[in-house]
């Protein structure tokens, strides 16, 4: 199983896009991509919950 996230999904005008074998690892670049790109964004758990709700599987 892989879990993969693109920020597309997240309605992002952004095509950056991450794979890994756990949500934990996914999260982690995430966190990166968004601190780096999306300054904007505040990191608050609600909005943590709803970037997980968006993880895809496959
Ligand atoms: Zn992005």
């Amino acid at each position: 199983m892989t879990k993969s996230i693109s920020c597309k999904d997240a309605g992002k005008d952004c095509s950056w896009s991450a794979s890994a074998k756990t949500e934990s690892e996914l999260m982690e670049k995430v966190t990166a991509h968004v601190k780096t790109d999306h300054k904007e964004i505040e990191l608050t758990p609600e909005n943590i919950a709803g970037i997980k709700s968006l993880i895809k599987e496959s």
